[in-house]
């Protein structure tokens, strides 16, 4: 395929005016009578593209808001065949993507040619890889481009943000006409580009010699000449440019390493990051010498990368040119720019699928990627180069010693370990953002890292470069590599292809125990993953790797043959080549007690998960409510990153008013079945606080709660529908003042502990889907004096401007039986929700229990819901119901997320003596400011159905607190991944 396209910059208003010539060959055995043609640039188009509808689902909802200003698209197409019009229309779906109409049918081996005139309205450069700020253009995915057809038929596929490209190779020839004073980076070589080159060359010089960079970021006014540039590439399935008059450029030139052959490396950037763009030639020239080293020769002469705004990721590669996004430190841009001139090699050169497989471009790269590093940098840790974080108040934290390499298994293992990841195989657009970059890019480098380690280098580099050589410029598949790996090793790698390529089956070998004579040592070996894949054994002294053996996989439980030696310990996979899923179980001492339990590291406030200790962080606490006042306390528990099967917390809190020890412990175990659970859990929570100012003796609540809880597995990663059920058992214990007349005739009291349980069963639909998001919970109680049954549900219709809509909550309640001899109302239902119907202790009230003050007009959106206390009539016990209560709540944000308005309706039933009442109508309106919206609160009402005489105005207007929202643990543990 030849492209031919010329094109002018309107940086005036921001256009392109192009005319594109395309002399199209149909490469297929098959006759074709139309062509899917890509109009990306209508990817901007509207709130309602795929890409828009993508980032929107991703919580990225810019382009969704965007105003029409900031918008882009492409428009003035009028394609001809020969020069011949013909006729064409959008796909009905996708109005980035069309289908040209040919007068006659293509045979396999003729070629046409395709002509249009074309208009791009430039994006702002905020949404994603198209776009200008101002006069700085990225034009990227800018011209109508053909889709592939290939064996499997025609790939159309609508512009998006996560999931690449998949593109026809081909010949551009590309002349852009712009001011004089643009510096240009592009795909291809300079046709007759003497004048610029040397003009190119003079501004190298300039910036080599600039040591200081000022910090003017205005755009120099654009020159009344224009020139033209021709660019001219073979065997590129891209062509992008970045035009900017602010660019510094630098010039380097680098050898390769196998043909000697010479290829020119350009850097271009502003003054925003110039001080660590000075040393960018060295990452290109570096980047550009190690990729062909290990995969083969970069094929082309020159490698250019741009500093540029863009949206999408830290980078983006296109053929030849890489633009780079904001880096903050020089180790930062060093890693993009090595990266993104990877995918010269894995995208430009081995045109895979990367929206099918995105793992073949993303996932190689950086393997490669954690290789250059690894190579160029061997004394860099996790959070920076060994001498610059070891021995600093990071020691601390006991993070230093972790390797590079960490990072991406830890970005594996958060989901992993949560049974929420996805195999590397897998469709890019099916991803959960975190998982695109968790599994595709950081499952997939250590899982190839990890077969390298198997194979040794010089295998696996024989297999990388026999994969270059055999599918440069073209198309591979999955099984082609999978095919040259394993002729070239004469292995059966299915533990590899099939298992950690295509499940998400987890590797957890185990070591057990030592049987040795004089002769042999052997050591027993457990497989307790799904993964009979090869592992490796090192015999250890003092912490350091004495001598390594691999071994073949074995499925179940099998004593290996280990070399004799003088070790302390035996440890699995001791270099850190496997994506293990559980290390804990890796290490065999030889001497002791404990020989597989690691000892015990107490460790202040949280560390990443360290396989050679059994970690215990503790933290300061501290808390205050009205009754206890003042709390202190520490915070003891097991894990902070990467989740645990077993999770604990337990959290005392000492209180100097009440003399009270209160506090929070919870204990869980995560079983994660394979199938239709996501995740059961097992355990029990417990907390104690004062409850009553009771004089002279504060009055303390104990609650146990154990429970079981059940999170169906999603069938889609990417739904938004999730389904828990839960039964749960609280057990509530209270202090009570009972009095009575005591031998002296006079009243005494004496604390008695009273008990209650309520046994809950629950089903909880959430769908948290951005636009109209909703929820369903049923919940059915069980006491020993009554069963009832509740149904809460609330949906959103959301407005178009973010984060503001029409709140819609309902509440229905019903008892199934009520013997509550107690004579209380306190099980009953209640209008106005908050502190009277929390029998459970689940919410936080500050002032719980408290008669008057501010802290009394706290509450929580419970039962009936009402923001203030209105009632239905005058009778103020109608605020609770002994048999049903029914309520709507309104809500509506007015002109920002800060301010709505609401309303609230209810009626409830009463039965006495076998006679059923019920009530009128309540209601109440007012204003809400939401001044932490969904945490803090405040509800100022208008008018109410029956004003609470006895208050004042102040006194009913009440307000939420969410704290439990804002608890450290439950915000680590539930943020969704
Ligand atoms: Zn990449």
């Amino acid at each position: 395929m030849n492209y031919e396209i010329h094109v002018e910059l309107d940086d005036k208003n921001h256009r392109l005016v192009a005319f594109e010539t395309i002399e199209y060959r149909n490469n297929s055995p098959h006759p074709i009578d139309s062509i899917y043609i890509h109009l990306w640039p209508n990817a901007y188009k509207n709130y309602n593209t795929a890409l828009a509808q993508q980032k929107l689902e991703n919580n990225e909802p810019n382009l969704y808001y965007a105003p029409d200003e900031q918008l882009g698209y492409i428009d003035s197409l009028s394609f001809k065949i020969n020069e011949e019009s013909i006729q064409w229309k959008f796909d009905p779906q996708h109005k980035d993507i069309c289908i040209i109409y040919l007068p006659q049918q293509l045979q396999s081996g003729e070629s046409i040619k395709i002509s249009t005139p074309f208009n791009v309205k430039i994006p702002l450069g905020i949404f994603s890889r198209l776009g200008h700020i101002g006069q700085s253009y990225q034009i990227t995915q800018w011209y109508p481009k053909p889709a592939v057809f290939d064996k499997n038929g025609w790939h159309p596929m609508p512009y998006l943000d996560q999931g690449e490209f998949y593109s026809e190779y081909g010949t551009f020839d590309v002349f852009i006409t712009l001011p004089e004073n643009y510096v240009v980076g592009a795909t291809g070589d300079l046709i007759d580009g003497e004048k610029e080159v040397a003009w190119l060359n003079q501004k190298a010089i300039k910036t080599a010699q600039t040591n200081q960079f000022e910090y003017d970021m205005s755009f120099p006014t654009s020159s009344e000449t224009t020139k033209t540039l021709h660019y001219h590439q073979e065997n590129v399935h891209d062509f992008a440019w970045f035009a900017d008059k602010r660019y510094h450029v630098l010039k380097g030139e680098i050898e390769l390493p196998h043909s000697k052959r010479k290829v020119t490396t350009w850097a271009m950037f502003t003054n925003n990051e110039a001080n660590l763009w000075k040393n960018s030639i060295e990452y290109l020239n570096d980047a550009t010498y190690y990729y062909s080293l290990w995969n083969g020769d970069y094929p082309y002469n020159q490698v250019t990368a741009v500093d540029g705004a863009l949206s999408a990721g830290g980078g983006m590669e296109y053929p030849n040119v890489t633009v780079i996004g904001e880096s903050g430190n020089d180790f930062g841009l060093e890693t993009v720019i090595m990266h993104e001139v990877g995918h010269n090699w894995f995208y430009g050169i081995l045109g895979s699928n990367e929206r099918d497989h995105p793992w073949m471009d993303e996932g190689i790269n950086s393997m490669n990627e954690n290789r250059y590093i690894e190579t160029k940098y061997p004394s860099r840790r996790l959070l920076g180069d060994s001498a610059e974080v070891e021995n600093t108040p990071l020691d601390w934290f006991d993070i230093t010693h972790y390797k590079h390499k960490s990072s991406y298994e830890l970005m594996y293992l958060l989901n992993a370990r949560r049974n929420k990841d996805q195999p590397i195989e897998e469709k890019a657009a099916n991803y959960t953002p975190f998982n695109y970059g968790a599994i595709v890019y950081s499952k997939t480098a250590i899982v190839f890292d990890y077969l390298k380690a198997y194979l040794g280098e010089e295998l696996y580099d024989k297999c990388m470069q026999r994969y270059f050589n055999e599918w440069k410029f073209k198309h591979p598949q999955p099984e082609d590599l999978r095919k040259i790996f394993e002729e070239e090793t004469s292995e059966n790698l299915s533990w590899f292809f099939d298992d950690l390529i295509q499940t998400t089956k987890k590797i957890d070998y185990k070591i057990g125990q030592l049987k040795s004579d004089e002769n042999t040592t052997q050591l027993k070996i457990k497989n307790k993953g799904k993964v009979a894949s090869p592992f490796s054994i090192s015999g250890m002294k003092e912490g350091k790797i004495v001598t390594t053996q691999w071994y073949q996989p074995i499925s179940t439980t099998e004593f290996v043959d280990f070399p004799k030696g003088d070790f302390d310990s035996y440890r699995i996979d001791a270099q850190l080549d496997i994506p293990e899923i559980n290390r804990n179980n890796n290490t065999l001492k030889t001497k002791g007690l404990f020989k597989t339990i690691e000892p015990l590291r107490l460790q202040w406030a949280g560390s990443i998960e360290n396989p050679n200790k059994t970690q215990l962080f503790y933290a300061p606490i501290a808390g205050w409510n009205n009754n206890d006042k003042f709390m202190f306390g520490m915070a003891f528990y097991n894990t902070v990153i990467p989740a645990k099967k077993l999770e604990y917390v337990l959290a005392p809190l000492y209180s100097v008013s009440s003399e009270n020890t209160n506090g929070y412990a919870s204990v869980y175990y995560h079983i994660l079945p394979s199938n239709t659970f996501q995740d059961v859990k097992i355990g029990a929570m417990a907390s104690s606080f004062t409850y009553l100012n009771f004089n002279p003796q504060p009055l303390e609540y104990y609650k146990i709660a154990p429970s079981i809880s059940f999170n169906l597995k999603k069938k889609r990663a990417r739904q938004f529908n999730a389904l828990n059920i839960s039964l749960t058992s609280f057990n509530i214990f209270e202090e009570k003042a009972n009095y009575y007349l005591n031998e002296a005739g006079s009243y005494d009291h004496k604390i008695d502990v009273e008990k209650f349980y309520i046994n809950s069963l629950k089903v909880n639909l959430d769908n948290e889907r951005p636009i109209n998001p909703f929820k369903v919970n049923v919940e059915f109680q069980q006491a020993d004096h009554f069963m009832k049954l509740n149904l809460t549900s609330n949906y959103r219709f959301s407005y178009k401007k973010e984060k503001t809509g029409f709140d819609i909550r309902l509440f229905a309640g019903k008892f199934i039986n009520n013997n509550d001899i107690r004579g209380n109302r306190r099980f009953n239902y209640n209008l106005s929700g908050g502190e009277a119907s929390d029998y459970l202790y689940n919410e936080i009230f500050l002032g719980r229990n408290s008669i008057d003050g501010v802290l009394n007009q706290q509450f929580a959106v419970t039962d009936g819901g009402f923001k203030n206390l209105a009632t239905p009539e005058a009778d103020n016990s109608f605020i609770y119901a002994n048999n049903w209560l029914v309520a709507l709540n309104l809500k509506s944000n007015l002109f920002s997320k800060g301010l709505s308005i609401y309303a609230d309706f209810g009626m409830v039933g009463e039965k006495a003596n076998n006679t059923n009442r019920t009530s009128d109508l309540a209601y109440d309106f007012g204003v809400a400011l939401n001044v932490i919206p969904s945490i803090f609160e405040i509800y100022f009402p208008i008018k109410m159905s029956s004003d609470l005489n006895q208050l004042n105005y102040g006194e009913k207007i009440r307000f939420t607190l969410n704290i439990n929202s804002l608890n450290p643990f439950k915000m680590i543990r539930e943020i969704e991944l």
